[in-house]
This record gives C-alpha cells, structure tokens and sequence, in this order.
C-alpha cells in the first residue's frame, strides 16, 4: 500500500477544481496524515474515476484540494450484491470490509428467525465500507441497504437478479446437518452451469443457520440457486468471504 492517501469525496471530480473539505475530512489530512500544501493525494466519487490532487490549503479547520488529472477512468464492477444475517459487532464489520474488497456493489443486513444482533449502525457499517474502499483501489463505494426482514426481501425481489442461498443443510431433520439427502449443489458447479449474463446476489445466514420454514421459502423462489459451500460449517464471515471469492471467480472479475 502506498503512503499516499487515497480518498473518497462526495463531490464532482474535473480538472482544475478546487475542493473544500468538510471538517472531517481536514482534520484526517491535516492532523492524521500530517499532509503539507502540495501535498499528492488521490480522489475518487464513485461517478468521474480516479484523480490526482494536490494539498492547495492545510489550516487547522479547513482544507482543500486542488484536481489536476485523471489517472482512472470510471469502470462498471460485476453485479453482485451480499445479503447477510447480522451477527456480533466485530464480525459484521469483518463481513462489511471484506464484501467491499471482493468488489459487492450493494451490502445489505437481512433479520431472519434466529438472526440476534444488536441493532445495526447502518452509519458505522457505510464507514467501514469507505475505509476498505479507499485502501482496496476501488472506484465505488457499495451501497449500505437499510436492514430488512427475509420475507420482505423475498416478496419485492427483482427476478431478474439470481440469488445464490448459500444452504449448508440437507433434508433428514434427525441427521447432524440433515444429512446427505437434499444437499444444494457445490457453488462452482451451480455457478459454471448457468448461463444468465443477469445481476446476481448471495445470501448468508445467521449463526444459528436458517430455519425450516425460511429454507422452504428461499428454495420454492425460481430465481433462487441453492449452494454448497463444501463439507465444513463455515462461520458467516467465513461463509460471506468465501461466497464473493468463488462468485468472482467464476463470474465476475478474477477471470
Ligand atoms: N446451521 C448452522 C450454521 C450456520 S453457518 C448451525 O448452527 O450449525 C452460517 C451461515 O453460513 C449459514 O446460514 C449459511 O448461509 C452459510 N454456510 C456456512 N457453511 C456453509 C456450507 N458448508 N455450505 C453452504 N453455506 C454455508
């Protein structure tokens, strides 16, 4: 990683432009970064690319950039969005970095029946994903979706968007992880074998796993593709790392 900072900024991107920085945003190049006039810097807004800048003003509550050119231009990412059961504090965090490095354009916090977190800071979660988006080279930052309960999810779902249920059990209730029976395909194969260019989606269940009725529910949508992320119970964090990967792998990115 290099030493120069590289930021997001809400604010239009050209050549020549003079940006004021809010104080938040003074405050981390003045005093963190300890940055100088003339200072380089990076910038990107989501919309115009990447730009270099220039430290113009570095007073105490107020600073600003001066744009000279674009290194980057904007680029469209895959389509893919992460839906998540929240889980403790540090690992929803986890999960917020990691989706913002594996390139999801939306992350979202589903409630589902065993789903028992504390409320969830929205807020703290679009921090996290600036921070991973600033350090990652990204030229976006994902949306933060407001949380929302399974059923709703499910009910106003655009077909179009496939959804990858990441479903590690079987079918036999009596069985440790219902058995063999009814198992969802491993996800590279159930990837490889379709042929939708169309948006895509995962969906990562809580600690307790999701329950029979949630599982019925997800399985009887036709835009949903049940997977198998291997024999191991992977953790949620784990699972939602490892979902993107093998996404990105397969259809995205990383070809
Ligand atoms: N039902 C489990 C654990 C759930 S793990 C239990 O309590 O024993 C949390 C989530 O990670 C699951 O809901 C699922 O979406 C995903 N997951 C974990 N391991 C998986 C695997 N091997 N295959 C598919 N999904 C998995």
């Amino acid at each position: 990683m290099s030493a120069e900072p590289r930021l997001f900024i809400d604010q239009p991107l050209s050549g020549g432009a003079r940006l004021e920085l809010d104080r938040d945003a003074a405050h981390y190049l003045v005093n963190v970064m300890r940055l100088k006039p003339g200072a380089p810097v990076r910038l990107f807004n989501g919309r115009d690319g990447e730009w270099r800048a220039q430290v113009a003003e570095a007073g105490k509550r107020a600073a600003a950039l001066s744009v000279s050119e674009r290194l980057r231009a904007q680029a469209a990412s895959p389509d893919v969005h992460l839906y998540f059961a929240p889980v403790k504090r540090a690992r929803t965090d986890f999960i917020v970095e990691k989706a913002t490095e594996l390139g999801a354009g939306l992350i979202g916090p589903v409630m589902t029946r065993r789903t028992n977190a504390e409320r969830v800071r929205t807020d703290r979660l679009a921090a996290t994903a600036r921070e991973a988006a600033e350090q990652t080279e990204r030229l976006d930052l994902p949306v933060i979706a407001e949380p929302v309960a399974l059923d709703r999810l499910i009910a106003g779902w655009d077909p179009a968007r496939r959804l990858i249920f990441c479903d590690e059990a079987g079918e036999e209730g009596e069985k440790p992880w219902g058995g063999e029976a009814g198992r969802a395909r491993p996800i590279r194969e159930a990837l490889e074998d379709r042929r939708d260019e169309g948006p895509w989606a995962i969906l990562i269940g809580p600690e307790g796993g999701f329950d029979a009725s949630e599982r019925e529910l997800l399985r009887a949508q036709g835009f949903v593709v049940p997977v198998s992320l291997g024999p191991r119970i992977l953790r949620a964090d784990t699972a939602a790392a490892a979902a993107l990967s093998v996404w990105q792998a397969v259809r995205g990115d990383w070809g």
